[in-house]
């Protein structure tokens, strides 16, 4: 009996030394936490909470203020979607799009969005888009009182982005609009929360600063089926698992590749056929 305790403590022993071995060759994934919402709950509860200022009462709750929230989660979580069913759901808005500057790549095209929306301004680069962007937010707030009505919508999409100088700027313009115009803003700010090496966005760092009323986190879904709250990058042709890269690579630059991935294949390479797959689409 004593004999046979030794052999299995040996086991445990080399069994977990074997494991240790092999996660101190891993990357961990970083810690990921809270509720994960649905694409169609987020509408939902964002319309309900917008629209709630226009049948109030100025007695119930102050017109004037920035009500601001954030739709968040890796690429593919369906942040666009949620975008889009609120530029379609009636409400009056107005999107910024902040264009990376550094290639002059847009990050999505702006044609797209236009037919819907009252207005769309770039933030970022060399225009002055700060004094832009309040005299839309300006004429919005103006129109918005002229029809009635006590709120105006700003969906900030790839707000990833800014530095924290533009995020912070790009807010103080709300308010000061809100305050001087007496009419609620809210702020809808759409992003990534972590780049490809596990690190949060200078974009997110600000918003995460910010006094949210509501965080919707998205997931997306990992080739192997699982929930996936992380964006890997890979080498288009290899299927490598990239680290330790330019945090900033814009989808589309040709040697790269972005796909959803699940704490388990966090740090591996994505198998062939979904490599294949990727680059045919
Ligand atoms: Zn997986």
């Amino acid at each position: 009996m004593y004999l046979i305790k030794v052999a299995l403590g040996r086991a445990v022993v080399l069994a977990t030394l074997c494991i240790t071995a092999g996660n101190a060759a891993r990357r961990m994934p970083p810690s990921v936490c809270g509720r994960v919402w649905k694409v169609n709950s987020v509408v939902t509860d964002l319309k309900a909470r917008i629209m709630k200022w226009e049948t109030k009462t100025t007695d119930e709750m102050p017109a004037r203020g920035v009500d601001t929230y954030s739709v968040y989660g890796p690429m593919t979580s369906g942040k666009s979607a949620v975008l889009m069913r609120l530029m379609q759901a009636g409400i009056p808005c107005v999107t910024a799009t902040y264009y990376y500057v550094g290639d002059s790549i847009s990050t999505r095209d702006p044609e797209a969005h236009t037919q819907r929306i009252l207005a769309d301004v770039v933030v970022g680069g060399r225009k002055p888009w700060a004094m832009q962007f309040q005299d839309i937010l300006r004429e919005r707030a103006l129109d918005a009182r002229a029809a009635g009505r006590r709120v105006i919508t700003v969906l900030p999409d790839e707000f990833q982005f800014p530095t924290t100088g533009e995020a912070n700027t790009f807010m103080r313009i709300a308010q000061r609009v809100a305050t001087r115009y007496g009419i609620r803003v809210a702020v809808v700010f759409f992003h990534l929360d972590l780049d490809s090496d596990g690190r949060l966005f200078s974009g997110t760092e600000a918003i995460r600063s910010f006094l949210l009323l509501q965080s919707y986190r998205l997931k997306a879904k990992c080739p192997c089926g699982k929930p996936a709250p992380f964006t890997g990058r890979y080498g288009r042709l290899s299927g490598k698992r990239l680290f330790d890269q330019d945090q900033v690579v814009v989808d589309g630059t040709p040697d790269i590749i972005y796909d959803p991935t699940c704490e388990e294949h966090w740090d591996e390479d994505l198998p062939p056929e979904v490599l294949e797959a990727l680059s045919r689409g």
